[in-house]
């Protein structure tokens, strides 16, 4: 268990980092601030933070994160369904014909069909209909009546996802949308971190959006990186620490991150796929797994699942950790993911 005076440590951090559901915390073990150079940005819509620890000499940290922040502005904004010229954007347009789309988007939706198998389908990339019957997209949210909820489910199937890898193209049925948010900031951290690596950085910590982290090299000293996992009913507040090493991503997901109420009742941003209903057995679960992409596809997917089949499922994903926060306030956490997490005692 953490001490309070710890604890009180990493909600200083959750605090400097503004809203995020998930905050790097290497106060533990950190340098130094002149030692350090941490830039923020608001890219494709969304608030990312680059802090890089250790570089080579000669080279310049606050122009190799801006570098990396256009790898990431690039790569997040080209698979965004809130970005009009988005790829994705024009596979939906285009639904019924086969539409050209880049490298990167293409490998994003191999993944993200990869994910969808390796969930059982919780994992859905056509969920656009319903995603957009809810109003998450305009911000104009409801609760729509069960016949909609029946219409827009009847266009939600990741299997009509046609993928020609030899013409690099994407085809979807003429009623249906694509959605692959739930992967996009773990796909820009992705990009963001190769270009650190390629540029020869050995400890850097990227935060993209309030939800997907990736460790590049390991923490000050050859620590482990300690991030704080947010309460999602008390958004200032930590519930556990959790440590990621080189190479590790982090990804949470929530139902406190983009939801409304009506009537006293929470709805949360993801929908699940069997129900077209925001499922309610957990607030909030945390993915470790050395793939940024799959970490953020995981934590997504598994949020739609009950806590003890999440468990069950984990148990064949060697390279898998997961802590989650049940509807009820339990915290629950594999055995992959014993040693590395602390929970905070409070
Ligand atoms: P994240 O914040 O990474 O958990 O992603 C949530 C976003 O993914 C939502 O805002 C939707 O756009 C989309 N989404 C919602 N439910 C699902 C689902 N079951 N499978 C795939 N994507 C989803
Ligand atoms: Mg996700």
């Amino acid at each position: 268990m953490l001490h309070r005076k710890h604890k009180q440590t990493i909600i200083c951090m959750a605090l400097v980092l503004c809203t995020l559901a998930v905050s790097g915390c290497d106060y533990f073990f950190g340098p130094a601030q002149e030692e350090s150079v941490t830039e923020d940005a608001v890219l494709f819509s969304t608030f990312v933070q680059i802090q890089i620890h250790e570089w080579p000499q000669g080279t310049d940290p606050e122009k190799v994160i801006s570098e990396a922040f256009t790898e990431m502005e690039s790569t997040g904004s080209i698979v965004s369904v809130y970005d009009e010229n988005s790829d994705i954007n024009a596979v939906n347009r285009a639904a019924g014909e086969s539409v050209a789309v880049s490298e990167e988007t293409f490998y994003l939706l191999q993944k993200a069909l990869e994910i969808a198998e390796m969930t059982g389908g919780a994992f859905d990339p056509t969920i656009g209909p319903v995603v957009d019957l809810w109003g998450f997209y305009t911000g104009e949210h409801r609760v729509p009546a069960d016949d909609e909820i029946e219409e827009a489910l009847a266009r939600v199937d990741v299997n009509r996802i046609e993928l020609d890898e030899d013409a690099r193209t994407v085809r979807v049925p003429g009623d249906m949308r694509l959605d692959v948010e739930a992967l996009a900031k773990g796909f820009a951290a992705r990009a963001g971190a190769e270009h650190l690596v390629k540029s020869g950085i050995t400890s850097a910590l990227i935060t993209s959006g309030q939800s997907s982290l990736k460790a590049v090299g390991d923490g000050p000293e050859g620590r482990a990186w300690r991030v704080g996992l947010l309460h999602p009913r008390a958004e200032q507040d930590v519930y556990a620490a959790v440590e990621l090493r080189d190479g590790e991503s982090l990804s949470t997901s929530g139902d406190y991150q983009r939801y409304f109420t009506e009537d006293g009742k929470r709805y949360a941003h993801i929908l699940d796929p069997e129900t077209g209903y925001p499922p309610r057995t957990m607030q909030s679960i945390t993915v470790v797994t050395p793939d940024t992409v799959i970490a953020d596809g995981l934590s997504t997917a598994l949020f739609v699942l009950k806590p003890e089949e999440v468990l069950n499922r984990v148990e064949q994903m060697p390279d898998v950790s997961v802590a989650m926060m049940t509807a009820e306030g339990r915290v629950k956490y594999c055995s992959q993911m014993e040693g590395r997490i602390e929970l905070v005692d409070d």
